[in-house]
């Protein structure tokens, strides 16, 4: 059995407080314990939005005692590493030695086995596709078959790369990293006029771009207006200081979030971005925009709501006017809205795929909730995927209707976790 501590838990998304335990073992010994059989889930940093490394009555096993790099190839670009090591702590050795990780999604302290098991994104999914297309092998560790070693193609590997630890304890991890020309980038901001425009633009250069996306002020429904914010990297050699690393520690305060100051915010936004047009910056900056931010989460009081859904290019341009339409009727009000696209099959139930994803950040409150219950219904009837880790009220139905490969998902974890002893909040959320 773990040696455990009670432990309450409150997501990143403020939504969530579940009261579960904590074990953070810090030796391989006590890592792999035979004897336990109650509920459990791996945790990285506990960065996700939503629930999903905790669950009420659940043991989470914390990883960030395991965060060492084991070896690194400069031939081969292959690095292992323990699962908590840290993508900050990664980029801080790889940088310097002309590499980085192709995938790297927005904070610093996310762990390496937080990226595998949610398959997480970067800034240009079209060129780099999701965090399991690097991984070339991982380590499981579960209770009732010990530790296991996976590549691409077996069950192991497949159902643990966006299984959301429901299939072990991933212990360690062989990655490909990409040769980096510079440690800083240029960022040019493109004006659009709308999101069909940033669309096109987007369609047009993220094949070749270091890194992109676009961002839009959506506080009035009709209007949609914003930058495509393009980097590209410099063949400027140097030290990429890591100026704001600051711990995400979640909290709630008090709500600064409403219908008068949106639209203040994405003003204040807008020009602070505008100000950024042409400029150098060092890659962590760009890369981990929030890393400093963490009162941003804070200033919604009681939790925001993340909505993110990946829409079929072709239906993009019918879609998001019947989105403005129920941001009308449920008088709602986005706080960030930015694009992204992907490219690619989808792989098993994480969010991946082709097209255009949406992603929206609103105040949690009974009307941002019954917009989204409408939003799902939308998806569904557009084919859109909302992505599972980042909205804490997407529910089993919209869920399961979006995810095809859900039934091959399940029989895969079955097989791995046939008792299915890994349990979180946002299993039990999904019904998986
Ligand atoms: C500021 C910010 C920006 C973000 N930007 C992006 C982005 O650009 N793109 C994107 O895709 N996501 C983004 N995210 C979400 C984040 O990348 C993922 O939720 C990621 O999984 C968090 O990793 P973590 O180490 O904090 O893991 P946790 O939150 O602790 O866990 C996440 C999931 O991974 C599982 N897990 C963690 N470690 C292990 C392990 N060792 N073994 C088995 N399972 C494990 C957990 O059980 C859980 O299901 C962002 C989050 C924040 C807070």
């Amino acid at each position: 059995m773990y040696p455990r501590k009670p432990a309450q838990f409150l997501s990143i998304d403020g939504t969530t407080i579940v009261d579960g335990c904590l074990a953070e073992p810090d030796r391989y010994r006590v890592l792999y314990d035979r004897d336990e059989t109650n509920p459990i889930i791996g945790r990285g940093s506990g960065l996700s939005y939503v629930a999903a490394s905790m669950g009420k009555d659940v043991l989470s096993i914390g990883m960030r005692h395991f965060d060492r790099l084991l070896s690194f190839d400069t031939e081969t670009g292959i690095v292992e590493a323990e699962a908590g090591i840290s993508l900050g702590a990664l980029l801080r050795f790889l940088l310097p030695r002309g590499f980085m990780l192709a995938v790297m999604p927005g904070h610093p302290n996310i762990s390496l086995g937080g990226c595998i098991a949610a398959d997480v994104h970067g800034k240009n999914p079209v060129r780099d596709g999701t965090f399991r297309d690097h991984v070339l092998s991982l380590d499981l560790w579960h209770p009732r078959s010990g530790l296991r070693r996976g590549g691409p193609g077996s069950v192991i590997f497949d159902a643990s790369c966006g299984g959301y630890g429901l299939t072990g304890i991933i212990v360690s991890a062989r990655v490909r990293v990409r040769r980096v020309e510079g440690v800083k980038a240029r960022l040019n901001l493109t004006p659009v006029k709308s999101f069909d425009e940033a669309h096109e633009i987007l369609q047009q250069r993220a094949a070749s771009a270091d890194l992109i996306y676009s961002w839009h002020d959506w506080t009035k429904p009709n209007r949609t207006s914003g930058f495509v914010v393009e980097g590209a990297v410099l063949e400027e050699q140097g030290t990429a200081a890591f100026t704001r690393t600051a711990a995400l520690q979640p909290r709630r305060g008090f709500p600064l979030m409403n219908r008068v100051t949106i639209p203040l915010f994405n003003a204040a936004y807008r020009f602070k971005i505008l100000r950024q047009n042409g400029a150098v910056l060092p890659l962590p900056e760009i890369l981990f925009p929030l890393a400093g931010m963490g009162f941003y989460f804070r200033l919604y009081g009681n939790g925001l709501l993340e909505h993110q859904v990946l829409v079929p290019h072709d239906r993009w341009s019918a879609y998001w006017p019947k989105v403005a339409g129920l941001l009308s009727a449920y008088g709602v009000h986005p706080v960030v809205s930015s694009l992204k696209l992907f490219a690619g099959p989808r792989k098993g139930i994480s969010f991946a795929g082709d097209g255009v994803s949406l992603t929206i950040n609103l105040v949690n409150d009974r009307r941002g909730r019954e917009f989204l219950e409408a939003l799902d219904l939308l998806d569904c009837d557009t084919g859109g995927v909302a992505n599972p880790i980042k909205d804490s009220r997407l529910g089993k139905q919209a869920f399961g209707r979006q995810a095809p490969m859900l039934m091959q998902f399940m029989e895969q974890r079955a097989a791995l976790d046939p008792n299915g002893q890994f349990r979180s909040c946002m299993s039990e959320r999904l019904g998986l």
